[in-house]
């Protein structure tokens, strides 16, 4: 059984993005990310924070914007016009989810889709599913960058997908088709999900429901990649019973130091390297 490491495959990626940084500083553009993180939640003013450190590392300028106090969405709107103004401004970032009192929609679709580094907006969701280039949402372009990173070939493969969200399941079940894998989508009212996951030659579990794919949901030999991220007893698990599915599974990603690892990396490479193709 292989491991697929998300450590490897970031550092991998980071190099790309160090070196590309490098030659922008080297023409003196110094290039930001714009994190907006509004509202109190705390997962996701954690997951700015880390964003933040990983950018500075990496020699990228990321700024936190926001309040954790209530804005009004008109100021959001102002200061998301501001953004997409200023030149410096490669790209934003905005914490997802929302508080629930603002219209996400209306605040998302005024990121200029340049500078929408995580995808979120309505036409580089268009370009996506039509193949043209744009910003892809960086969870999926993670599980992309693994199983390209490990020369995991998608053409013809039975994927299974659990989870149909805008910014994991949907995405990715796109970034699939377009690389010419059969793609089943599993959710919550999927009547018989071990039907559908025995079938995969690649499994991808982002449910965000710690314990889910236990080993006899798994065909023999199949490539199992976890995108959940799950706290339990003060640790972080994914979706997948690692021990039951490392037993049957050709190739699985660790949690931690799987996807999550890729993703961040991603997001930097967004930012630096601009938009790729979808298809
Ligand atoms: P979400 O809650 O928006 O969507 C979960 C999806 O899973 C839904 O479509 C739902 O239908 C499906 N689902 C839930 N329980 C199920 C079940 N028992 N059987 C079948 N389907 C089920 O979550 P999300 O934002 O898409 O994130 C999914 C998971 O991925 C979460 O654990 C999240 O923390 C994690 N995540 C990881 C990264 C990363 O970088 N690794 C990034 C984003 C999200």
């Amino acid at each position: 059984m292989q491991i697929l490491d998300g450590k490897e495959v970031a550092a991998f990626h980071r190099d790309r993005v160090e070196r590309k940084l490098a030659d922008l500083l080297e023409d003196n553009i110094h290039p930001e990310l714009a994190i907006l993180c509004i509202g109190n939640d705390k997962p996701s003013a954690m997951y700015a924070k880390s964003m933040q450190r990983l950018a500075q590392a990496t020699g990228l300028t990321a700024e936190i914007y926001g309040k954790d106090v209530a804005m009004r969405e008109d100021d959001i709107i102002s200061m998301i016009e501001y953004f997409n103004e200023k030149k410096s401004i490669y790209g934003i970032l905005p914490m997802m989810p929302l508080p629930g009192n603002y219209n996400a929609s209306r605040i998302i679709n005024c990121i200029d889709p340049a500078k929408d580094v995580d995808g979120l907006t309505d036409t580089n969701i268009a370009h996506l599913c039509t193949g043209r280039s744009g910003f892809v949402p960086c969870t999926p372009r993670a599980v992309i960058a693994v199983l390209e990173y490990y020369h995991i070939s998608l053409t013809g493969k039975e994927v299974v997908i659990i989870g149909r969200s805008n910014v994991v399941g949907k995405p990715l079940a796109q970034l699939c088709l377009n690389r010419n894998a059969t793609v089943t989508h599993c959710h919550t009212r999927t009547r018989d999900l071990q039907a559908e996951t025995r079938r995969a030659d690649i499994l991808i579990a982002a449910a965000g429901r710690a314990g889910l794919i236990r080993g006899d949901m798994v065909k023999p030999g199949a490539v199992v990649i976890d995108v959940g991220i799950n706290r339990i007893d003060g640790k972080t698990v994914g979706d997948v019973v690692y021990d039951e599915v490392a037993n049957v599974a050709g190739a699985v990603t660790p949690v931690p130091g799987g996807i999550g690892s890729v993703t961040t990396m991603m997001m930097l490479e967004n930012v630096v390297c601009g938009q790729t193709l979808t298809d």
